[in-house]
């Protein structure tokens, strides 16, 4: 792995500002230019030229992702009013062309179910089978251990292909989560007995009570208190994965907190803002025992009915994640 100095070089493209651009009149004179002395050039390093060959190179998210640098020739300064400016928009003009790039590249739309087994896994389960979508379960072993019914709910689960199982913690912290992260080993034991003992094959987490992502180049910590336990389970191989966008729907009931239309919109605005985590990745956050009455599971397949007829997104398993252009 080539960390540190070449990630440097290789992130995001660098605008060379000269100023004899600006001092002429102060206009906005943005036109690409070919090399540094002109007056903006955009420079690829090497590394970057090597990424465009790869399949998805994830440029196009690097680029979305990092800000634009702005490297000022120091033998010409000039007002720090004009290079604000000027940089607002390179910017504004930069991201515009990468989202559009992004748009017209492939959709991906994670499912993700917490806390189950619970009432409502089985229709969860039967549900992704008649529509043929890949979901994603964090399973709680304790659950699975409670009654023979849920045990089969979670075996359901296991051999369903369109189902991948990943880890949610043996206990769901006992919902105590501070006394549960503040002994970090004591918490990563915790995930490690739900991971033997439901034979969780891949090494995917979801922290109970907390929206933590460490992955790849990634570390957001949403609450400090759940960080020790994320690091001790990253530094062990694991990846912690949050969620972009939270459905609640009234279990008991079925009465949505939110509609379909509104979660609908959510997640197309998500999508279409590149305002999710990844760009062109949108990750949905439901929970089990939201599905447990026949009101709530129309619900959830009139969403998915409603992703497939409008959208071309796929549905897909965090194992996956993230899809990079
Ligand atoms: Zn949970």
């Amino acid at each position: 792995m080539f960390k540190g100095k070449k990630d440097l070089i290789g992130i995001g493209a660098v605008l060379y500002v000269s100023i004899s651009l600006i001092s002429c009149g102060g206009g906005m004179n943005t036109q690409a230019a070919s090399s540094p002395q002109d007056s903006i050039s955009l420079i690829d390093s090497p590394e970057k030229v090597l990424d465009t060959v790869r399949r998805t190179d994830g440029l196009l998210t690097k680029r979305w992702k990092e800000p634009v640098k702005i490297v000022q020739d120091t033998l010409h300064p000039i007002s720090q009013d004009s290079v604000a400016k000027l940089v607002r928009f390179e910017r504004r003009r930069i991201k515009d062309s990468v989202r559009r790039a992004l748009d017209s590249k492939p959709k991906h739309i994670y499912f993700t179910f917490d806390d189950g087994p619970l009432l409502g896994s089985k229709a969860i389960d039967s549900i992704v089978k008649s529509r043929n979508i890949r979901i994603n379960v964090f399973l709680v072993g304790k659950h699975a251990f409670m009654s023979k019914g849920l045990k089969r709910d979670y075996q359901r689960y296991y051999d369903n292909p369109l189902v991948e199982c990943y880890n949610h913690s043996y206990t769901h912290a006992n919902n105590k989560f501070t006394t549960f992260y503040s002994n970090p080993v004591g918490a990563f034991n915790d995930f490690e007995k739900n991971e033997v003992d439901l034979k969780l094959e891949h090494k995917i987490v979801r922290l109970p009570g907390r929206n933590i992502w460490i992955y790849d180049d990634v570390r957001r910590i949403d609450l400090q208190s759940g960080a020790g336990t994320a690091d001790l389970l990253y530094t062990n191989g694991y990846k912690i994965f949050g969620w972009d966008v939270e459905w609640k729907i009234h279990g008991l009931t079925g009465k949505p907190i939110q509609s379909v239309h509104e979660i609908y919109t959510r997640i197309r605005n998500y999508m279409n803002n590149k305002s999710s985590m990844e760009p062109n990745n949108v990750v949905l956050l439901m929970h089990d025992d939201m599905f447990q009455n026949k009101k709530g599971q129309q619900l959830l397949t009139s969403l998915i009915d409603t992703i497939q007829m409008n959208t071309d997104y796929k549905f897909e398993f965090m194992r996956a994640y993230p899809f990079r252009y």
